[in-house]
């Protein structure tokens, strides 16, 4: 583990927190800042709230040669624009141009270079359309930035208005192929093995399609209907993430199985 910190980062990772901890957001907003040994210039992943507080301290770590979004929630990007001002104009980068701040869009299979990182952004939509993950080399250590798509610990929704199951699973699928990188996500602890969490996270869907499935067959047609048969014991303060979750799945079954449908139901269907 060379320059491992305490918990496992390489010594160019720092984690700052951000003070906005929720049923959806776990113990807060992981902001990182990457800078490689002896650079002057590092780099911001999620910004997180606006909250002025947090954005001074990431501030205090500057400069930055650029801030780079993973996703449009605006528990990571709320305090983009904010910051890039308390920055005297840092860029900001984002897959979604509504986002950027005195930059382009990510190009996803872009290689961003900065101060002695390089960073490849990975299109891996399905969380929301707009969600990248960034793959982060500096010198022989690599580590993997995956917002919301693979989080810390439990489940990540895939979420109204945008997501969508069956590109999540194949993103799933793009980070399951990455071999034991350390896992930087967007909330939550850090993750030794991207792949292994990448593969948990694809099993974990499985079980559950196959559950949202069972369901149908027993008449579940609505989000509300599934959830009742498939979440029974939900808080009720996340139900609405489990019925946006049953929605995707009800979606994502739904166009399979029309995909999949023998020619008489395509008739029926028309
Ligand atoms: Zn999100």
């Amino acid at each position: 583990m060379g320059g491992a910190g305490l918990d496992g980062l390489p010594g160019w990772v720092t984690l700052l927190r951000a003070p906005n901890p929720g049923p959806m957001t776990l113990d807060g907003t992981n902001t990182w800042v990457l800078r490689a040994p002896g650079e002057d210039h590092g780099v911001v992943v999620d910004p997180g709230p606006l909250d002025e507080g947090h954005l001074a301290r990431i501030a205090e770590r500057g400069p930055f040669h650029f801030i780079l979004v993973t996703h449009g929630h605006h528990d990571h990007v709320e305090g983009a624009a904010r910051l890039s001002e308390m920055l005297g104009g840092t860029a900001v980068l984002a897959a979604d141009p509504a986002h950027c701040v005195g930059a382009e869009p990510l190009d996803p299979a872009e290689k961003l270079g900065g101060g002695g990182l390089e960073i490849q952004v990975l299109d891996t939509p399905g969380h929301t359309a707009d969600s990248v993950c960034f793959l982060v080399e500096c010198g022989n250590e690599q580590v993997m930035l995956t917002g919301d798509t693979i989080l810390g610990r439990g489940t990540t929704v895939v979420a109204k208005p945008d997501g969508d199951l069956g590109d999540y699973l194949r993103s799933l699928d793009v980070l399951a192929a990455y071999g034991k990188v350390s896992m930087l996500p967007g909330h939550g602890p850090v993750r030794a093995d991207v792949a292994a969490v990448a593969r948990e996270y694809r099993e974990h869907r499985r079980e559950r399609l196959a559950q949202v499935e069972a369901a149908m067959a027993a008449g579940a047609d609505t989000p509300e209907k599934v959830v009742d048969l498939v979440y029974p014991e939900i808080e009720p303060r996340l139900r609405f993430a489990a019925e946006w979750s049953a929605a995707a799945q009800l979606d994502y079954l739904r166009h399979k199985n029309r995909e999949s449908g023998t020619p008489a139901d395509r008739l029926d269907r028309l």
